[in-house]
Protein backbone atom coordinates (compact mmCIF):
# COMPACT_ATOMS: atom_id res chain seq x y z
CA UNK A 1 0.00 0.00 0.00
CA UNK A 2 1.39 3.57 -0.96
CA UNK A 3 0.81 6.41 1.38
CA UNK A 4 -0.66 9.31 0.78
CA UNK A 5 1.88 12.02 -0.78
CA UNK A 6 3.48 14.54 1.20
CA UNK A 7 6.96 17.56 1.42
CA UNK A 8 10.12 15.82 2.36
CA UNK A 9 12.02 17.94 4.90
CA UNK A 10 16.10 16.71 5.91
CA UNK A 11 16.96 19.77 8.32
CA UNK A 12 20.74 19.08 9.37
CA UNK A 13 20.54 20.37 13.21
CA UNK A 14 17.88 19.99 15.92
CA UNK A 15 17.75 24.00 15.64
CA UNK A 16 16.27 23.62 11.73
CA UNK A 17 14.10 21.02 12.76
CA UNK A 18 12.46 22.87 15.52
CA UNK A 19 12.26 25.48 13.15
CA UNK A 20 10.13 23.37 10.39
CA UNK A 21 8.03 22.05 13.68
CA UNK A 22 6.93 25.54 14.63
CA UNK A 23 6.34 26.65 10.82
CA UNK A 24 4.69 23.81 9.86
CA UNK A 25 2.85 23.07 12.63
CA UNK A 26 0.07 19.74 13.16
CA UNK A 27 0.90 19.07 9.37
CA UNK A 28 4.14 17.76 9.44
CA UNK A 29 5.47 14.43 11.52
CA UNK A 30 9.44 13.71 12.44
CA UNK A 31 10.58 10.60 10.80
CA UNK A 32 12.89 8.63 12.58
CA UNK A 33 13.54 5.01 11.37
CA UNK A 34 9.67 4.87 9.72
CA UNK A 35 8.90 1.89 10.79
CA UNK A 36 5.71 2.37 13.61
CA UNK A 37 4.81 5.72 11.39
CA UNK A 38 5.14 4.63 7.62
CA UNK A 39 2.80 1.35 8.41
CA UNK A 40 0.54 4.25 9.79
CA UNK A 41 0.36 6.20 7.09
CA UNK A 42 -0.05 3.89 4.32
CA UNK A 43 -3.12 2.51 6.80
CA UNK A 44 -4.10 6.46 6.66
CA UNK A 45 -4.34 6.13 10.92
CA UNK A 46 -1.27 9.62 9.95
CA UNK A 47 -1.70 12.10 7.12
CA UNK A 48 0.98 14.51 7.38
CA UNK A 49 1.32 16.62 4.88
CA UNK A 50 4.98 16.79 5.58
CA UNK A 51 7.28 14.50 7.31
CA UNK A 52 10.69 16.30 8.97
CA UNK A 53 13.03 13.58 9.00
CA UNK A 54 15.76 13.43 11.74
CA UNK A 55 18.33 11.18 10.07
CA UNK A 56 20.38 13.30 8.89
CA UNK A 57 20.92 15.08 12.30
CA UNK A 58 24.36 13.91 13.86
CA UNK A 59 23.83 15.20 17.30
CA UNK A 60 20.92 13.22 17.93
CA UNK A 61 22.89 9.89 17.64
CA UNK A 62 25.05 8.26 19.46
CA UNK A 63 26.13 6.51 22.89
CA UNK A 64 28.08 8.75 25.94
CA UNK A 65 29.07 8.77 29.56
CA UNK A 66 27.87 11.82 30.96
CA UNK A 67 30.45 12.04 34.47
CA UNK A 68 30.14 15.63 34.99
CA UNK A 69 26.77 13.76 37.13
CA UNK A 70 27.01 12.84 40.13
CA UNK A 71 27.03 9.23 39.85
CA UNK A 72 27.69 8.43 36.00
CA UNK A 73 24.39 9.03 33.59
CA UNK A 74 24.10 6.83 30.21
CA UNK A 75 23.08 9.86 27.61
CA UNK A 76 21.61 8.00 24.25
CA UNK A 77 21.29 10.00 21.09
CA UNK A 78 16.96 9.53 20.24
CA UNK A 79 18.15 8.33 16.78
CA UNK A 80 20.44 6.06 17.77
CA UNK A 81 19.46 2.34 16.34
CA UNK A 82 18.04 -0.52 18.11
CA UNK A 83 21.52 -2.55 16.94
CA UNK A 84 23.78 0.41 18.03
CA UNK A 85 22.41 -0.60 21.10
CA UNK A 86 23.00 -4.28 21.04
CA UNK A 87 26.49 -3.41 19.67
CA UNK A 88 27.41 -0.75 22.48
CA UNK A 89 30.63 -1.56 24.75
CA UNK A 90 29.72 1.29 27.24
CA UNK A 91 26.06 0.05 27.44
CA UNK A 92 26.69 -4.03 27.82
CA UNK A 93 29.09 -2.77 30.64
CA UNK A 94 27.14 0.24 32.20
CA UNK A 95 23.40 -0.75 30.94
CA UNK A 96 23.60 -4.26 29.58
CA UNK A 97 19.97 -4.50 30.50
CA UNK A 98 19.20 -2.25 27.32
CA UNK A 99 21.88 -3.77 24.91
CA UNK A 100 20.00 -7.37 25.96
CA UNK A 101 16.80 -6.45 25.86
CA UNK A 102 16.82 -4.70 22.43
CA UNK A 103 17.80 -7.92 20.95
CA UNK A 104 14.14 -8.65 21.41
CA UNK A 105 13.27 -6.12 19.62
CA UNK A 106 11.58 -6.99 15.82
CA UNK A 107 13.96 -8.18 13.37
CA UNK A 108 17.38 -7.47 12.66
CA UNK A 109 16.15 -5.37 9.01
CA UNK A 110 13.68 -3.31 11.53
CA UNK A 111 16.43 -3.39 14.70
CA UNK A 112 18.90 -1.40 11.52
CA UNK A 113 16.73 1.27 11.09
CA UNK A 114 14.64 1.43 14.29
CA UNK A 115 15.39 4.39 17.05
CA UNK A 116 14.90 3.97 20.49
CA UNK A 117 13.70 7.59 20.21
CA UNK A 118 10.83 6.65 18.01
CA UNK A 119 9.95 4.02 20.08
CA UNK A 120 9.71 5.54 22.87
CA UNK A 121 8.03 9.06 21.48
CA UNK A 122 5.30 7.04 19.24
CA UNK A 123 3.49 5.82 22.79
CA UNK A 124 2.30 2.49 21.68
CA UNK A 125 1.96 0.48 24.72
CA UNK A 126 3.48 -2.82 22.92
CA UNK A 127 6.79 -1.73 22.18
CA UNK A 128 9.27 -2.76 24.62
CA UNK A 129 12.00 0.57 25.56
CA UNK A 130 8.79 2.17 26.90
CA UNK A 131 8.86 -0.35 30.20
CA UNK A 132 12.76 -0.66 29.80
CA UNK A 133 13.25 2.98 30.46
CA UNK A 134 10.79 3.08 33.60
CA UNK A 135 12.56 0.21 34.79
CA UNK A 136 16.42 1.78 34.47
CA UNK A 137 14.82 5.29 35.72
CA UNK A 138 15.04 7.20 32.72
CA UNK A 139 14.79 10.82 32.14
CA UNK A 140 13.34 12.14 28.51
CA UNK A 141 15.62 14.98 26.99
CA UNK A 142 12.52 17.37 25.09
CA UNK A 143 13.57 20.22 23.21
CA UNK A 144 11.43 22.79 21.88
CA UNK A 145 11.46 26.36 20.85
CA UNK A 146 11.57 27.67 24.77
CA UNK A 147 14.89 25.23 25.23
CA UNK A 148 14.61 21.88 26.87
CA UNK A 149 12.86 19.58 30.01
CA UNK A 150 13.58 16.62 31.28
CA UNK A 151 10.49 14.63 31.92
CA UNK A 152 10.86 10.98 34.29
CA UNK A 153 10.04 8.01 32.03
CA UNK A 154 7.19 6.82 34.48
CA UNK A 155 5.50 10.29 33.82
CA UNK A 156 6.04 10.44 30.37
CA UNK A 157 3.32 8.13 28.92
CA UNK A 158 0.04 8.90 29.10
CA UNK A 159 -2.37 6.46 27.64
CA UNK A 160 -1.97 4.20 24.15
CA UNK A 161 -0.18 6.60 21.56
CA UNK A 162 -0.23 9.48 24.23
CA UNK A 163 2.73 10.82 25.81
CA UNK A 164 4.07 14.07 27.38
CA UNK A 165 5.53 15.36 24.51
CA UNK A 166 3.77 18.45 22.78
CA UNK A 167 3.51 19.20 19.11
CA UNK A 168 6.48 21.49 19.08
CA UNK A 169 8.93 19.58 20.84
CA UNK A 170 11.66 16.59 19.81
CA UNK A 171 12.94 14.26 21.74
CA UNK A 172 16.17 14.41 21.84
CA UNK A 173 17.82 12.26 24.79
CA UNK A 174 17.53 9.58 26.86
CA UNK A 175 19.26 9.72 30.45
CA UNK A 176 19.66 6.98 32.67
CA UNK A 177 21.86 6.67 35.81
CA UNK A 178 24.73 3.57 35.08
CA UNK A 179 23.95 0.72 36.96
CA UNK A 180 25.77 0.54 40.05
CA UNK A 181 27.80 -2.60 40.99
CA UNK A 182 25.80 -5.45 41.66
CA UNK A 183 22.40 -4.68 39.95
CA UNK A 184 20.70 -7.19 39.25
CA UNK A 185 18.32 -6.64 35.78
CA UNK A 186 16.02 -8.78 33.48
CA UNK A 187 13.98 -8.57 30.77
CA UNK A 188 11.32 -11.23 30.39
CA UNK A 189 8.81 -10.95 26.74
CA UNK A 190 6.19 -14.08 25.89
CA UNK A 191 6.18 -13.53 22.48
CA UNK A 192 4.29 -15.49 19.64
CA UNK A 193 7.08 -15.84 16.95
CA UNK A 194 10.60 -14.03 16.76
CA UNK A 195 9.81 -10.73 15.59
CA UNK A 196 6.44 -10.41 17.50
CA UNK A 197 5.50 -7.74 20.17
CA UNK A 198 5.23 -8.75 23.42
CA UNK A 199 1.92 -10.23 24.40
CA UNK A 200 3.40 -9.87 27.85
CA UNK A 201 6.81 -8.18 29.22
CA UNK A 202 8.22 -7.48 32.59
CA UNK A 203 11.44 -5.39 33.05
CA UNK A 204 12.70 -5.58 36.48
CA UNK A 205 16.03 -4.19 37.89
CA UNK A 206 17.19 -4.73 41.17
CA UNK A 207 19.96 -4.74 44.24
CA UNK A 208 20.09 -6.78 47.75
CA UNK A 209 21.50 -5.67 50.68
CA UNK A 210 22.43 -8.68 53.12
CA UNK A 211 20.19 -10.81 51.53
CA UNK A 212 16.94 -8.33 51.09
CA UNK A 213 16.24 -6.22 48.72
CA UNK A 214 17.09 -2.78 49.00
CA UNK A 215 16.04 -1.52 45.60
CA UNK A 216 14.18 -2.55 42.70
CA UNK A 217 11.74 -1.08 39.72
CA UNK A 218 9.30 -3.28 37.76
CA UNK A 219 7.70 -2.24 34.63
CA UNK A 220 5.17 -3.89 32.66
CA UNK A 221 4.84 -4.10 28.85
CA UNK A 222 1.55 -4.49 26.62
CA UNK A 223 -1.21 -5.53 29.55
CA UNK A 224 -2.62 -1.67 30.20
CA UNK A 225 -2.96 1.24 28.03
CA UNK A 226 0.67 2.53 28.72
CA UNK A 227 3.65 1.34 29.72
CA UNK A 228 2.90 0.37 33.38
CA UNK A 229 5.43 1.47 36.72
CA UNK A 230 3.92 -1.68 38.74
CA UNK A 231 4.66 -0.20 41.99
CA UNK A 232 2.68 -2.35 44.35
CA UNK A 233 4.92 -5.50 43.32
CA UNK A 234 7.80 -3.24 44.07
CA UNK A 235 6.90 -2.63 47.53
CA UNK A 236 5.84 -6.50 48.00
CA UNK A 237 9.99 -6.59 47.42
CA UNK A 238 11.71 -4.12 49.28
CA UNK A 239 13.04 -4.83 52.59
CA UNK A 240 12.57 -8.39 51.75
CA UNK A 241 14.63 -11.73 51.35
CA UNK A 242 13.47 -13.13 48.09
CA UNK A 243 11.70 -16.35 48.02
CA UNK A 244 8.84 -18.09 46.50
CA UNK A 245 6.54 -16.63 48.92
CA UNK A 246 7.23 -12.74 48.13
CA UNK A 247 8.21 -13.32 44.39
CA UNK A 248 4.66 -14.59 44.02
CA UNK A 249 3.38 -11.56 46.32
CA UNK A 250 4.74 -9.51 43.74
CA UNK A 251 3.41 -11.32 40.68
CA UNK A 252 -0.13 -11.50 42.62
CA UNK A 253 0.36 -7.21 42.88
CA UNK A 254 1.66 -6.95 39.15
CA UNK A 255 -1.41 -8.70 38.06
CA UNK A 256 -3.85 -6.75 40.40
CA UNK A 257 -2.34 -3.46 38.21
CA UNK A 258 -2.71 -4.67 34.90
CA UNK A 259 -5.59 -3.82 32.37
CA UNK A 260 -4.54 -5.39 29.06
CA UNK A 261 -6.77 -5.06 25.92
CA UNK A 262 -7.89 -8.24 24.34
CA UNK A 263 -6.14 -8.60 20.98
CA UNK A 264 -5.01 -11.52 18.56
CA UNK A 265 -2.61 -12.30 21.35
CA UNK A 266 -4.73 -13.36 24.00
CA UNK A 267 -8.13 -12.37 26.17
CA UNK A 268 -7.73 -10.27 29.01
CA UNK A 269 -6.85 -13.25 31.69
CA UNK A 270 -4.33 -14.96 29.77
CA UNK A 271 -2.58 -11.78 29.13
CA UNK A 272 -2.40 -10.70 32.89
CA UNK A 273 -1.35 -14.28 34.05
CA UNK A 274 1.18 -14.36 31.47
CA UNK A 275 2.17 -10.72 33.41
CA UNK A 276 2.37 -12.56 36.28
CA UNK A 277 4.92 -15.28 34.74
CA UNK A 278 6.85 -12.72 33.35
CA UNK A 279 6.84 -11.14 36.36
CA UNK A 280 7.86 -14.00 38.20
CA UNK A 281 10.94 -15.28 35.89
CA UNK A 282 12.05 -11.76 35.95
CA UNK A 283 12.59 -11.04 39.19
CA UNK A 284 14.64 -14.51 39.93
CA UNK A 285 16.76 -14.09 36.10
CA UNK A 286 17.68 -10.29 37.85
CA UNK A 287 18.32 -12.11 41.47
CA UNK A 288 20.77 -14.34 39.49
CA UNK A 289 22.83 -11.84 38.42
CA UNK A 290 22.62 -9.73 41.44
CA UNK A 291 26.02 -9.97 43.71
C1 LIG B 1 7.75 -6.04 11.89
C2 LIG B 1 7.93 -5.12 13.06
C3 LIG B 1 8.09 -5.66 14.31
C4 LIG B 1 8.28 -4.82 15.41
N1 LIG B 1 8.44 -5.37 16.65
C5 LIG B 1 8.69 -4.56 17.70
C6 LIG B 1 8.92 -5.10 19.00
O1 LIG B 1 8.94 -6.32 19.21
N2 LIG B 1 9.16 -4.24 20.02
C7 LIG B 1 9.18 -2.89 19.83
O2 LIG B 1 9.42 -2.16 20.80
N3 LIG B 1 8.95 -2.34 18.62
C8 LIG B 1 8.71 -3.15 17.57
N4 LIG B 1 8.49 -2.60 16.33
C9 LIG B 1 8.44 -1.13 16.21
C10 LIG B 1 9.82 -0.61 15.89
O3 LIG B 1 10.67 -0.77 17.01
C11 LIG B 1 9.76 0.86 15.47
O4 LIG B 1 10.99 1.13 14.92
C12 LIG B 1 9.48 1.84 16.57
O5 LIG B 1 8.19 1.67 17.14
C13 LIG B 1 9.45 3.29 16.04
O6 LIG B 1 10.74 3.72 15.87
P1 LIG B 1 11.14 4.45 14.52
O7 LIG B 1 12.52 4.96 14.72
O8 LIG B 1 10.91 3.53 13.39
O9 LIG B 1 10.13 5.69 14.53
P2 LIG B 1 9.11 6.25 13.43
O10 LIG B 1 8.24 5.17 12.93
O11 LIG B 1 9.85 7.05 12.41
O12 LIG B 1 8.27 7.26 14.35
C14 LIG B 1 7.31 6.80 15.27
C15 LIG B 1 6.60 8.01 15.89
O13 LIG B 1 7.46 8.70 16.78
C16 LIG B 1 7.65 10.07 16.34
N5 LIG B 1 9.06 10.35 16.58
C17 LIG B 1 10.11 9.62 16.13
N6 LIG B 1 11.26 10.10 16.62
C18 LIG B 1 10.93 11.17 17.40
C19 LIG B 1 11.69 12.07 18.20
N7 LIG B 1 13.03 11.96 18.30
N8 LIG B 1 11.04 13.04 18.87
C20 LIG B 1 9.69 13.13 18.80
N9 LIG B 1 8.91 12.29 18.07
C21 LIG B 1 9.53 11.32 17.37
C22 LIG B 1 7.24 10.09 14.88
O14 LIG B 1 6.77 11.37 14.49
C23 LIG B 1 6.13 9.04 14.87
O15 LIG B 1 4.93 9.62 15.33
C24 LIG B 1 8.31 -3.40 15.22
C25 LIG B 1 8.15 -2.86 13.94
C26 LIG B 1 7.95 -3.70 12.86
C27 LIG B 1 7.80 -3.09 11.51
Amino acid sequence: MIPPAFDYHAPKTVGEALGLLGTLGSDAKLLAGGHSLLPMMKLRFAQPAHLIDLNRIPELRGICLDDTVSGDEVVIGAMTVENALIASPLLQARLPLLSEAAKLIADPQVRNRGTIGGDIAHGDPANDHPALAIAIGATFTLQGPGGTRQVAAEDFFQGTYLTALADDEILVAIRAPAFAAGTGWAYEKLKRKTGDWATAGAAVVLRLTAGTVSHVRIALTNVAPAALRATAAEQALLGQPLNDTTIRAAAAAAMAACDPAADLRGDVDYKTAMAGQMVQRAIRAAAARAH
